[in-house]
């Protein structure tokens, strides 16, 4: 029988070599199945035809009748654009091309009925329609048409005929090829209880759809599909891992972490903060490998909760080692873990790029016999002569920083893997870290300390800025500290540096009473520790910098963050950036300034930042104005889900469900044996082979 899965797109009748080639170049396209998942994006109601003196300034997209009286080529430079004066006899419209003019000009004849698709927009009274598309009307038949799909295609494949109408026509063969019966991919049950439409008609529907209400439910059979054994597979590899990979015991709370605990801890925990340390205690003493993620918006103390559970690891004679994402931050936990363990016997030691190597020798031994306790690294503790003695705990901290060979590079150290904790103040909207960790266990902290008061966060536009330097003078007047933060985007990097400068000299002859320092990512390790010291014991007064100072960076006396061009960074990263200041008890500012020119994106970003301090709801917001693909983390996750009809946004409450009806079956069916899921595990292990996620690579 014919196998849609492996069988070359080729041989469908139809395409044949040449548009082989482009089917997998421009689409991926390489087997039937490949077409076949390959589903419209949008999908035009063809038996309605509007006037063209219907038409006004707010409808969505339509579609007219008629024909190109004249086209005008019109403009200079980037203006340059064709138009074709098209009519229905009730009124004209003009079709306008900013590109492929020649093209356009020699395909479309004068006087020849087309039927025209796309959003009109009035203009200067006229309305015109911009790259609009143009099926020859005759080749047409409205009334047997219903729903006609629309799939995306590329220019290339245009200019070779390869349009939307002919992916239509190689997609309807293929169906015509097909069984009808195509093998089901759910269980029966599953199918019968949740009421959903077959395989065979959800994909037969999806693409020629007769009616809105079948095509809603052919998504919904689909949209189900996709997310269950997205969350099936997650499911069913986080049970296979628990039973796999035995864990160190911390089975003791020693002397230290007491002693810490009592004595040396400078403040009560937070609630929440408890809550998480309960949940990482339980999980160290029972076996099994820890794999914890921790979220925190930014100053709700991970820091601390991290330092517990290294003591955990101490006292139960493990050596716990803590990676950061930058030498700024590695250096700055070192110099805060020293502080916050002094008289307590833990040895705690230093080790980055920048470690002298006379230094390095000694420090390598140490950590191999095990004198030393904690280590605090960044990505140079991953190399391969760098060995511990008995590691027990990796602390990841800010994880969207580290892929996740470098995590797995960590398993190798130890004897067994060494439990995990991961933490994040880049707050991964929850849909996504469900989707995305469905294996890790994640807590949340979700209190901040005591005596914190929310960030005032103002927008103004720059010619206002004498304004932002009156107020942070007053500020420092009362011995407050500020950040004037500079975008550093590597593209323009030397534009950027320049701005920093000239940001630089600016402010100091503004403030000639006051010390400013900089800091950016082009200066020595050295170097930038020496501004970073400075500024963090109050030398100076200001910190003109770059970005480099967006993670995790403590200096609880500075209660002023500018951040100078803000329509240049993303949501998360303004967050994290704010996130610099409101650290200790005195009231505190963020001020963006931007250009009085915006996009109604930048706008509406500004418009979050003011209103809400929420990491969790600004991180939402952000996936909702972006999507999954571009949230910061996703890419660097190393498991990207390749979705083609559920959206993860748009989609959450289903997913929710369906990880529900997952989680039933992998509870019920823990071996993956009993015969009514057997399609289910089977139809699972062919998604796994087929797509080149790793599974076993997530965290
Ligand atoms: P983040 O979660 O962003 O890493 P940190 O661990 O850097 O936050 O903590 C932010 C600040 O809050 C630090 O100065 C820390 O000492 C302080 N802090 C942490 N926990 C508490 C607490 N329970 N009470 C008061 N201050 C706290
Ligand atoms: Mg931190």
């Amino acid at each position: 029988m014919l196998d849609p899965t492996t069988r070359d797109i080729k041989y469908l009748p139809g395409v044949g070599e040449q548009r082989a080639t482009l089917l997998n170049r421009e689409l991926n396209i390489y087997s039937l199945y490949d077409l076949l998942y390959y589903f419209p994006y949008r999908y035009v109601d063809r038996s309605r035809l509007f006037r063209v003196d219907e038409i006004d300034g707010r409808m969505p997209h339509i579609q007219l009748c008629g024909e190109i009286r004249s086209f005008e080529e019109m403009g200079e430079g980037a203006g340059r654009r064709l138009v074709a004066h098209f009519t229905d006899g009730t009124g004209f419209v003009d079709l306008v091309w900013f590109r492929g003019l020649k093209f356009v000009k020699n395909r479309y004849k004068l006087g020849k009925k087309y039927i025209v698709f796309g959003k009109p927009t009035i203009f200067n009274g006229r309305a015109n329609i911009a790259h609009p598309d143009i099926d020859d009307a005759e080749a047409l038949q409205l009334s047997e048409m219903g729903l006609q799909p629309y799939y995306n295609t590329t220019e290339r494949m245009k200019r070779s005929g390869l349009n939307s109408q002919a992916m239509a026509k190689l997609t309807s063969n293929l169906l015509t090829m097909l069984p009808l019966n195509m093998d089901e991919t759910l269980s029966p049950s599953i199918v019968q209880k949740y009421k959903l439409m077959s395989l065979g008609e959800a994909l037969r529907v999806i693409h020629f759809p007769s009616n809105i209400d079948e095509l809603r439910r052919a998504e919904y059979r689909l949209k189900f599909e996709e997310l269950f054994y997205i969350q099936l597979g997650i499911l069913n590899y986080s049970k296979d891992r628990k039973q796999k990979y035995a864990g160190y015991n911390f089975s003791k709370v020693g002397d230290i972490f007491n002693e810490f605990y009592t004595k040396n801890l400078p403040f009560e925990l937070t609630g929440a903060q408890k809550r998480v340390v309960r949940e990482i205690r339980r999980d160290v003493g029972r076996n099994v490998q820890m794999n914890r993620l921790v979220q925190g918006d930014v100053g709700s103390g991970k820091t601390l909760v991290a330092l517990l559970a290294m003591l955990l690891a101490k006292d139960n004679d493990y050596q716990a080692c803590m990676m950061a994402p930058t030498e700024i931050l590695a250096e700055q936990h070192f110099s805060t873990l020293r502080r916050m363990l002094s008289g307590l016997p833990v040895r705690v030691e230093l080790l980055t790029g920048s470690t002298k190597q006379k230094d390095r020798g000694p420090l390598l031994a140490a950590l191999a016999s095990g004198e030393i306790d904690i280590i605090v690294s960044t990505h140079a503790v991953l190399e391969d002569n760098v060995n511990f003695a008995r590691l027990g705990l990796v602390v990841i901290d800010e994880q969207h920083r580290f892929g996740v060979v470098q995590r797995a590079k960590m398993w190798t150290k130890s004897r067994i893997p060494p439990h995990v904790l991961v933490m994040t103040a880049t707050p991964i909207p929850r849909t996504l870290a469900m989707t995305l960790y469905g294996d890790l266990d994640v807590s949340i902290i979700d209190e901040l300390p005591p005596g914190r008061k929310p960030i005032n966060t103002q927008h103004v536009f720059r010619d206002r800025i004498s304004g932002v330097y009156s107020f942070i003078e007053k500020q420092l007047r009362e011995g407050r500290q500020a950040y004037v933060v500079y975008p550093l985007i590597t593209e323009s990097e030397k534009i950027d540096l320049k701005n920093l400068e000239e940001g630089y000299a600016t402010l100091c002859n503004v403030f000639c009473d006051y010390k400013i320092g900089k800091l950016h990512g082009k200066m020595k390790p050295k170097e930038k520790e020496h501004e970073m010291q400075r500024f963090a014991s109050g030398e100076t007064q200001i910190l003109v910098s770059t970005t480099v100072i967006e993670v995790g960076v403590d200096v609880p006396n500075s209660t002023i963050m500018v951040i100078e061009n803000a329509e240049r960074f993303g949501l998360s990263q303004l967050h994290q950036l704010r996130g610099r200041v409101g650290r200790g008890g005195n009231q505190s500012y963020c001020i963006l300034v931007t250009d009085y020119k915006l996009s109604d994106d930048t706008r509406k970003r500004m418009e979050i930042m003011t209103s809400s301090n929420d990491g969790f709801e600004i991180a939402e917001a952000d996936l909702k104005l972006r999507g999954p693909g571009d949230i910061e983390g996703t890419q660097q996750s190393g498991i990207a889900f390749d979705l083609k009809i559920a959206n993860i946004t748009r989609d959450e409450q289903l997913l929710q469900f369906v990880r529900e009806v997952a989680r039933a079956i992998v509870d019920d069916d823990p071996d993956c044996c009993k015969e009514e899921n057997r399609v289910l595990w089977r139809r699972l292990t062919e998604i796994k082979k087929r797509s080149n996620r790793n599974w076993g690579a997530i965290s």
